[in-house]
């Protein structure tokens, strides 16, 4: 029998789209969205990727707070907690086990003037990340732009939402390899570390993890802070810190962390070198690797 490497629920939602009625597994590579979809022609909508060791969604309950947060953000109808779980077990149980697999939940404005919401869970295996664990990645800082209390003085951009329109994103990740780096590390415009298209920089310096304060107009990242309540186990003190660039090139190691890839660790910014700490790196990678919850 042919192995099922991808799976796929769709949510069905009350014709006022208040309510969540049950989601019902598809075929994952059946049409699914109408033309009209305002993910499609706007990018109005939310979405998380958890991800899913030896079958345990990690993090799950972070990322549904943090999807019902996106969702405020955006004026969408309060995501059912427990629909949203129900379907995402359901999809991350329907595939072929892997040690390693991923969830992405979307939720969307739906069809223009119906105001009913569109929404779907999709599971496969993740991609292979451990050159980027082990070997480490080469980074460029870009400016992004604007300062980093934009998401008080501007909250109508977002910032710190975890929305569908991550254009921006993935143009910094070509400039990125167009300078011939693998990724991206975003500075405000007031000269602040913020975090990376998909991810959190976290350093370490003198015994301390640190990264940027949540509301810095970043997304409250899930690894991140399963991270921080990991670190004393390592006798390391967690600290939210507003941080400037020459504090990544003076820092005795760096991570980009996220829930596919967990964490990266830094070994170049730009053109200079950054010390890897690979048992660090190790340690931090086996502890979310073995996230049951
Ligand atoms: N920041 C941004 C902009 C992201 O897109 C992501 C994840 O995709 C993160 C940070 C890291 O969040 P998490 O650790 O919950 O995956």
């Amino acid at each position: 029998m042919a192995g099922v490497s991808a799976a796929l629920a769709v949510l069905w939602f009350s014709p006022d789209g208040e309510r969540t009625l049950g989601h019902e597994l598809v075929d994952p590579a059946a049409p699914l969205l109408s033309a009209l979809d305002l993910s499609a022609t706007r990018g109005d909508g939310i979405f998380e990727s958890i991800s899913v060791g030896d079958g345990h969604p990690q993090a799950l309950e972070a990322h549904l707070a943090r999807f019902a947060r996106s969702a405020a953000m955006l004026d969408l109808p309060a995501p059912d907690a427990g629909a949203w779980r129900a379907a995402i077990v359901a999809v991350a149980g329907a595939i072929d086990p892997v040690p390693e697999s991923f969830v992405k939940i979307v939720l969307t404005r739906g069809i223009e003037g119906g105001g009913v919401p569109s929404g779907w869970a999709y599971a496969t295996a993740s991609p292979d990340a451990s050159a980027a664990r082990t070997r480490g990645i080469h980074v460029v800082m870009l400016d992004r732009g604007v300062r980093h209390d934009v998401a008080q003085t501007s909250p109508w951009l977002l910032a710190g939402a975890k929305t569908l329109s991550y254009a921006v994103n993935r143009a910094a990740v070509r400039e990125a390899a167009r300078r011939g780096a693998d990724d991206v590390v975003f500075v405000s415009s007031d000269g602040y570390l913020l975090e990376g298209p998909t991810a959190n920089v976290v350093l370490l310096r003198d015994g301390r993890l640190l990264t940027p304060p949540l509301d810095a107009g970043i997304l409250p990242g899930t690894t991140q802070a399963d991270l921080f309540d990991w670190a004393p186990t390592r006798r390391l003190e967690p600290v939210y810190e507003l941080l400037r660039p020459q504090d990544l090139l003076d820092a005795d190691a760096a991570w980009l962390v996220s829930s596919v890839r967990h964490a990266a660790p830094i070994r170049a910014v730009d053109h200079a070198e950054v010390p890897v700490d690979r048992e660090l790196s190790d340690a931090m990678n086996a502890f979310l690797r073995g996230r049951t919850g």
